[in-house]
């Protein structure tokens, strides 16, 4: 996963995480994707690992109050990246589910079964040990505040609400109004949630470069990010 590394990034150095949060639509993924690969760094996709236990809570009809069912389940989804051909797909206990933890009913969950501390605990030490061999982009809520809270790069993506609405609509591909109308409602409950919680909630370390994404390109802020990495090594 990092083995592309760039001379500057070094193996094992630990020091030289990117992390990169912010609320949903705000674009951190493709950002992220562009910043690992011009850094030569591996990307790690935090959300998808709460989605991935998040589809398993619905696969086995488990109840999202017992906290206790819900860390034996997250210990119990073994959750890998594995490179295919339209890139990086998310495989769980040796399945495909690229497609099955983007759906609405994962996304309608997913903040619900990511407030739970059990499943919180376990994945922040797979994300944790996942920086550990090799510098990654980590890109997802807490990372610059509570999984890498010593990381030298930290940013914090933002972007007007009906900006980032209209970006999570196109990506889920919603056509007419009343798709895009769930969609919105959606997002908004999602960043209720998260911004909510008691443990670890979106929120941007003091350290943390904000990054204001409304009126910019994917590789725009991309480009922003690489400056100040550049500054900085
Ligand atoms: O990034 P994405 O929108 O796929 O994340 C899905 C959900 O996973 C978020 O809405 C949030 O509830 C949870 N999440 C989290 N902490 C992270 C990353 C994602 O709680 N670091």
């Amino acid at each position: 996963m990092t083995e592309n590394l760039e001379q500057g990034y070094g193996r094992n150095s630990g020091q030289a995480n990117v992390a990169i949060d912010g609320p949903s639509g705000a674009g951190k993924s493709t950002v992220a994707r562009l910043v690992a690969h011009r850094l030569g760094l591996g990307y790690v996709d935090t959300g998808a690992m709460y989605r991935a236990v998040a589809l398993r809570v619905l696969e086995e009809g488990a109840d999202p109050d017992d906290h206790a069912a819900l860390g034996r389940l997250a210990r119990e989804t073994r959750i890998e990246t594995v490179p295919g051909d339209g890139g990086l797909e998310i495989w769980v206990n040796g399945r495909n589910v690229t497609a099955a933890i983007r759906s609405g009913e994962v996304s309608a969950t997913v903040a619900r079964v990511a407030a739970v501390p059990q499943v919180r605990a376990w994945l922040v030490e797979r994300q944790r040990e996942l920086a550990a061999g090799s510098p990654v982009v980590m890109e997802g809520r807490d990372i610059g505040t509570n999984v890498l809270p010593g990381a030298p790069y930290k940013f914090f993506i933002t972007a007007d609400p009906a900006v980032r609405a209209r970006r999570r609509a196109f990506e889920c591909r919603a056509e007419t109004q009343p798709a895009r109308d769930a969609v919105a409602r959606e997002m908004s409950e999602r960043d209720r949630l998260d911004a909510g919680r008691s443990q670890d909630p979106l929120g941007r370390a003091r350290d943390a470069v904000v990054i204001d994404s409304t009126g910019l390109t994917a590789v725009q802020v991309a480009e922003r990010i690489l400056a100040h990495v550049a500054g900085r090594v």
